[in-house]
């Protein structure tokens, strides 16, 4: 690696402690519906598109796939469960982590990768990071046809940022994140700020693992530049 264009920064779970929020809403939701699940498992879907996730459920009650109906009724049902909860806090270390990443001393783009369309927390970007993912540096379920794991919406933030993919850092909280960014020829960082150990991280796909984000945030934008003056 000699240059980094851009950080692309997944939200749930690396921005925002979103994610338990997540997975108690789709379990909820599930439950609703009479489909066997367990919390927990909703940590491994995390980055997945709605449309993925709810398909896999359906398959597992039903054996078939889902209709467009489902799709939407799901994961309108579960947006209005995850609405209704306290308000998620920013991940404690991200603000300082993408600001020293944009203080970097050739000035990288951030760019923002979400699977995620939840304007609850889309809407908050520009206050929490004021400046840092203004919409058009954004890729979000809306505008990308296959989530993670494929590498299609990191592709999309590589190009939104000019760049080319080995030119980008993708940092990530879950394993189908970091297997997305792997696939897509990114430089993949991987932090745990959940129950999916480090381990599960490093087997996605990850290029560096960090157990927090204030760790990762202490240490990875120096080992990138000794990485890149190499
Ligand atoms: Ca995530």
């Amino acid at each position: 690696m000699k240059a980094i264009k851009a950080f692309l920064f997944d939200m749930d779970g690396t921005l925002y402690d979103s994610m338990p929020n997540h997975a108690s809403s789709w379990y909820q939701m599930v439950c609703e519906h009479g489909i066997e699940c367990t919390p927990e498992e909703f940590y491994l879907y995390e980055g997945a598109t709605g449309k993925f996730t709810v398909n896999m459920l359906i398959q597992r009650k039903y054996g078939r796939d889902a209709t467009d109906r489902e799709v939407t009724d799901f994961y309108e049902r579960k947006a209005e469960i995850f609405r209704s909860k306290p308000r998620p806090s920013v991940m404690p270390g991200a603000s300082r982590l993408v600001e020293s990443v944009a203080a970097l001393p050739w000035k990288p783009a951030t760019i923002l990768v979400t699977g995620s369309a939840q304007g609850s927390l889309l809407d908050r970007l520009d206050e929490d990071f004021p400046g840092r993912f203004p919409v058009e540096r954004r890729v979000t379920a809306l505008n990308v046809k296959r989530g993670k794991p494929f590498p299609d919406p990191f592709l999309q933030g590589a190009a939104l940022a000019g760049a080319e993919p080995h030119e980008c850092v993708v940092i990530e909280n879950a394993p189908l994140g970091v297997e997305a960014g792997h696939r897509a020829g990114c430089f993949t960082v991987a932090v745990a700020t959940g129950p999916i150990p480090l381990e599960t991280l490093k087997a996605a796909g990850a290029d560096l693992v960090f157990p927090s984000m204030p760790e990762c945030a202490a240490r990875l934008p120096e080992m990138l530049i000794e990485l890149c003056s190499d």
